[in-house]
């Protein structure tokens, strides 16, 4: 791919705090933002140059879109398989590309791919009928968490079964959709590697955050993770071997379970900036959504070297509502500008620099 120079326009498709962060980024680099999404008045859109507010079906303004963008990039990957075949025929590149949409789409060809590649997952059982639950549920040691195969986040879509008399409701939780039964994982820890490659295949991760989950969201995500060097590098290891199989350009987060035998099963992985690396541009030379544009406009990456132990802390709900006079000298505050806060709402985060890196 040739090197988009700055003054190129770089277009993303989602309007939440990731294209907002991501269309930053871009600026600092001296390219132009478009972006599409069917909200109005959306986070990202309010810092971009342009707003192209239309629904990804809408073939027309996706054509429109494409051709007013020297390259297109997404903060969310569930935009339909329509969407990227009307962006192709335009010529635009959009990156990361239809193979890793389609394979992190479904959370049943997700766990396929990883296993086929060598990266331990839960053990799981496709669901399609609640007549699968009950022999599913059985073979996986009676304890299990239900997830929708698409369109799941932030815990949502998910039911745990813990007895059959969970069956009907965790069947109802989750819309009776196509679904996977995943067993009960009795981790240690989780973690999650971000890592970046490059359209000519360069690769480069972070140091894996330890990510504490609170309600199915994440809470906050704290570097160094505290598990073995050993289980750091095999996690970095696996990642790339993830986007290096998918040809993947851009940022990838894939998320482990840690257990306590330093074994890492894979939970599932987003093409995408991702929230677990939100403290990489205030403790690393090169943070997420600086690397994820260079990667997309053709760029070299720059260096992911850790400098500052550090602390994320996702602003939720009423949260996000803080009076920045509380922060401390080491906090660095971003906010999302989102208009309302609502519960389970991500408003915004706060990074803060425990100290020069120690390890
Ligand atoms: P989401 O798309 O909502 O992030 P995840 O599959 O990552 O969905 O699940 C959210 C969280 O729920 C995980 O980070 C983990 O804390 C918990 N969880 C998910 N699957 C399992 C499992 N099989 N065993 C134990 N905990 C799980
Ligand atoms: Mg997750």
């Amino acid at each position: 791919m040739t090197r988009l120079s700055p003054g190129a326009v770089i277009g993303i498709l989602g309007g939440g705090q990731l294209g907002r962060m991501l269309a930053g980024a871009a600026s600092q680099l001296g390219f132009d933002v478009h972006v599409f999404c069917p909200e109005a008045d959306s986070p990202a859109a309010r810092v971009a140059m342009k707003h192209w507010q239309a629904d990804y079906d809408d073939d027309r303004a996706l054509t429109g879109f494409a051709e007013a963008c020297d390259v297109i990039t997404l903060e969310f990957e569930n935009i339909p398989v329509s969407a990227v075949e009307a962006i192709a025929a335009t010529g635009t590149p959009l990156h990361p590309g239809a193979k890793s949409l389609a394979v992190s789409q479904d959370r049943a060809d997700e766990k396929a791919f990883l296993r086929a590649i060598g990266i331990t997952t839960a053990d799981y059982r496709e669901i399609n009928a609640e007549a699968d639950l009950g022999p599913a549920l059985a073979a996986l040691g009676g304890k299990g968490v239900l997830k929708t195969r698409r369109d799941g986040y932030d815990g949502k879509g998910q039911a745990w079964l813990k007895d059959p008399a969970d069956i009907a409701a965790g069947w109802d939780r989750v819309g009776q959709a196509p679904s996977v039964l995943e067993a009960a994982i009795a981790f240690d820890c989780e973690i999650s590697v971000i890592v970046a490659r490059s359209s000519s295949g360069e690769t480069a991760s972070w140091a894996p955050p330890r990510n504490v989950h609170e309600d199915g969201i994440l809470a906050r995500s704290i570097v160094p993770a505290g598990v073995d060097h050993a289980v750091e590098t095999e996690a970095r290891r696996q990642a790339v071997a993830l986007v290096d199989a998918l040809d993947h350009v851009g940022v990838l987060a894939l998320e482990f379970f840690v257990m306590a035998d330093g074994r890492l099963i894979a939970n599932e992985f987003a093409p995408r900036v991702h929230n677990s690396g939100h403290w990489t541009p205030e403790a690393c030379q090169t943070g997420q959504f600086e690397q994820h544009i260079r990667a997309i406009a053709g760029w070299k990456l720059g260096d992911t070297h850790r400098l500052f132990d550090a602390e994320m802390t996702n602003l939720i709900g009423e949260a996000g509502l803080l009076d920045p006079a509380m922060l401390s000298p080491n906090e660095t505050l971003t906010l999302y500008g989102k208009r309302e806060a609502r519960p389970g709402r991500k408003m915004g985060h706060i990074t803060t620099r425990l100290g020069p890196r120690k390890d």
